[in-house]
């Protein structure tokens, strides 16, 4: 097919299908390279709206594209409407850019952020016309490498990816690119590629695997020109990312672990970097992300200086610790706000301990009067139900602040005042490379009987509950948890028509039901089932840096419910992670 007719018959699919915007390319900062030697398509495996919000890959994006001999292209992973059409009228997966082929690249990049967006990768790689399995693949065929936090545990989707990449990307990329651009031939490329410490092969075995750490984050200009979705999007502002890495240690978090340790930028970069992005998108919001900025060092400093800059900007502050400081940084920040989260995770102090998550009643309560006092009118808790040790006093616990924070709300706007108490469940899923790597997920019928409790209990004039599809969360740790049969299994569950399984109205339950009963296997059972810490696991061969003695170290304490402490503040416990200029690099306040 001819580049010309290509472009004809994607024309008439747009004229058919769903926010035909989501195809089309041409937003602001787009760069397209028609002499570049080495050709690269990045992906996020959901729709357009989902994957041009993902900030990983508008990094990797620049940073390819900044070379002279790289160019990189997007694609996202066609609405279900769209896949039908193109599949019937035989246009293969394309970029954004250029409608070119995307089995036409040399690098098929694909990030893994969510397990539930796997049969989506599989989709991908149909679409393309690249064969599913990379055992079938030629000359004729693209790399396809997977990145991102999911890929720490690659076993599930090792039949379909050529290359995993652990860790991150930033500094590795370029040694990718380097042997795309030098050496021909698909085997001959694996071949080099499996020489490059962070780079899992599955074709050429199962050697240990080092996760690579941006040592330089803290000195590399936060990126400046991020393309501009000019179709709908989840996030639509410009970001900067403050911070890499979080040590506070809560031990279900697999970006607690995946990133440490923690650096920092300079306060004068993230301003500079800010503003930047502010005249090159002419957004109207700055967002300065990390996993918890309220614990950047610079961030009041950060604060006043942007607002001093811009003072109408919108200047967003996301994960922040339950505490007094951030909300008043909150308000310092963005002053019209009305809305702000608080992440309590679990309501009792018993479970707090358990999961490591070093705050009192005392505080939950002093952050949420502030709110209030701060005139916020709409207050989310953000909980986890179903955690390692739960009783159903953690379940009344989330009831009682719940209704506590309603009462602090009345008595700051009034009895029949306008304020909402937004609570927030969601269901514990165990991750890889955590303290709960071994812990089995809560049966399903007792999440909905604990999710029942709330829905019953929780209810009245300004509150509202909101609740995780229980099925979907089983999946997700059946998947996130699994070997290469669970692989066997995501390709049957596509096969018969699973994907999209984030998105409720595209779950199929049958189709995943029926695959994991044609593996020998119970999808429950996967989800729900408890690791022997003797026993090997299916990602053993993957080294985060982190070690496996602190990680079962720590799954003890949280069995003596005992939390530990920040190494940033209360001492090194020796997670393994800080090697060489590798450490935690903190910025003067
Ligand atoms: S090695 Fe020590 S200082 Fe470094 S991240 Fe781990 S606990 Fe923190």
């Amino acid at each position: 097919m001819t580049q010309l007719i290509l472009q004809q018959q994607i024309e008439r699919l747009l004229t058919v299908v769903e926010k035909p915007s989501r195809y089309i390319g041409g937003e602001t900062n787009e760069t397209v390279k028609p002499d570049a030697t080495v050709r690269v398509a990045l992906s996020y495996p959901d729709a357009y709206e989902i994957g041009i919000s993902n900030q990983a890959l508008q990094i990797l994006y620049g940073l390819i594209n900044d070379r002279t001999e790289a160019a990189a292209e997007r694609v996202y992973c066609p609405w279900p409407d769209m896949a039908d059409a193109m599949r019937l009228q035989q246009v293969p997966l394309f970029t954004l850019e250029t409608w070119r082929p995307v089995r036409d690249v040399d690098l098929f990049g694909i990030t893994l952020q969510a397990e539930l967006t796997y049969s989506n990768v599989l989709e991908l790689i149909d679409l393309a016309g690249i064969p599913i399995r990379s055992e079938d693949r030629t000359d004729r065929d693209p790399i396809v490498l997977a990145g991102g936090p999911s890929a720490s545990n690659p076993m599930p989707l090792a039949h379909f990816i050529d290359a995993f990449f652990m860790g991150e990307a930033e500094e590795g990329l370029s040694s990718i690119i380097e042997i795309l651009d030098t050496v021909k031939g698909r085997e001959e490329r694996l071949d080099r590629l499996a020489e490059l410490p962070f780079l899992y092969i599955p074709a050429r075995g199962e050697r240990p695997v080092e996760r690579a750490v941006f040592a330089n984050f803290s000195i590399d200009m936060a990126p400046t020109k991020p393309v501009v979705p000019y179709a709908s999007a989840i996030f639509s502002r410009a970001s900067v990312e403050v911070m890499r890495g979080c040590t506070r240690g809560c031990r279900f978090c697999h970006a607690g672990t995946w990133y440490r340790p923690v650096r920092e930028r300079p306060v004068e970069d993230v301003v500079k970097a800010g503003l930047e992005q502010l005249n090159c998108t002419g957004y109207d919001e700055l967002s300065l992300t990390s996993l918890a900025t309220s614990d950047w060092s610079g961030v009041a400093r950060a604060v006043t200086e942007i607002k001093a800059a811009k003072p109408e900007l919108h200047l967003s502050l996301p994960s922040n610790r339950v505490d007094t400081g951030p909300v008043a940084l909150a308000v310092a920040a963005n002053s019209r706000q009305r809305s702000i989260t608080l992440a309590p995770e679990a309501a009792t102090q018993r479970m707090r301990d358990i999961i490591c998550k070093t705050i009192t009643d005392e505080m939950i309560e002093k952050a949420i009067k502030s709110a209030f006092a701060a005139g916020y009118t709409s207050l989310k808790l953000y909980f986890m139900i179903g955690l390692p040790m739960e009783t159903f006093a953690e379940v009344q616990g989330i009831v009682d602040l719940g209704f506590k924070a309603r009462e602090i709300g009345r008595r700051q706007f009034g009895e029949g005042g306008k304020f909402t108490v937004h609570v927030s469940a969601s269901n514990f899923v165990p991750k890889p490379h955590t303290p709960f790597q071994w812990d089995g997920m809560a049966a399903p019928e007792q999440l909905r009987v604990k999710q029942e409790y709330l829905r019953r209990t929780l209810k009245g004039r300004q509150l509202k509950l909101s609740l995780h599809d229980v099925r979907t969360s089983m999946l997700e740790g059946a998947i996130g948890r699994g070997d290469a049969i669970t692989g066997d299994v995501l390709e049957a569950a596509w096969r018969a028509g699973a994907r999209f399984d984030a998105w409720t109205e595209h779950h199929r339950e049958d189709a995943w039901q029926a695959a994991f009963t044609a593996a020998g296997r119970d999808l429950e059972v996967e989800a729900t089932r408890e690791r022997d810490p003797l026993d090997p696991l299916p990602w053993d061969h993957v080294r985060s840096g982190v070690t496996k003695e602190f990680l079962l170290d720590e799954w003890w304490q949280s069995r003596a419910e005992r939390p530990t402490g920040d190494c940033r503040w209360d001492g090194c416990s020796d997670c393994g992670a800080c090697v060489g200029p590798v450490r935690n690099r903190l910025v003067e306040a």
